[in-house]
């Protein structure tokens, strides 16, 4: 039952993440991602998920790399190939910085995505983790709330967006 309550709580944030993250983006000026070339035979797998009691935050990254003495937390993403990564998946790679600090003490100097054909590095800034300090705190504000207003007026965004079925807001 616990386990079922936490991943409700990872989807709940992560729906969230995806709506207002285009309106945090233009708030904060998040870092867009830088390509980069990454050795996936030195990636590891993480055993069980992070948890922050103080924050109320859990989540897993798909695999943790130890480089130079810090960990990365890598968030792999199955289908198309952004040109740059997307808001919601910098906020999710950020959390996981976020995670990786309070659990292992060092922060991560950034995380990456890993797209089918490319990866990109977010660099973790201060500015970032300030950006998704503020959205827990939005979220924690919200979270009583039935709806999530809607950001935006992009019927294809809503064609291609994952959390569409569950939508209220959704334009297509
Ligand atoms: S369906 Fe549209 S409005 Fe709803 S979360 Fe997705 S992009 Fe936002």
């Amino acid at each position: 039952m616990i386990s079922l309550y936490l991943g409700l709580a990872i989807l709940l944030i992560a729906i969230v993440l995806f709506i207002i993250a285009g309106r945090q983006r233009r708030r904060a000026g998040l870092p867009g991602g830088r390509v980069v070339y990454t050795d996936t035979r030195a990636w590891g797998a993480v055993e069980k998920p992070l948890f922050d009691a103080h924050l109320g935050l859990t989540g897993r990254p798909d695999y943790l790399v130890e480089q130079n003495g810090k960990l990365i937390p890598v968030e792999v993403k199955t289908g198309r190939t952004p040109e740059a990564p997307y808001d919601a998946h910098i906020f999710q790679v950020a959390v996981y910085c976020l995670l990786v600090q309070k659990t292992y003490g060092k922060r991560p100097p950034h995380g990456i995505i890993h797209y089918p054909a490319r990866d990109f590095a977010v660099d973790y800034t201060p500015e970032l983790e300030s950006a998704l300090l503020d959205l827990l705190a939005d979220i924690r504000r919200d979270e009583h709330r039935l709806n999530v207003e809607r950001s935006h007026e992009d019927e294809q965004r809503c064609r291609r967006c994952g959390y569409r079925n569950a939508c209220d807001e959704r334009l297509a």
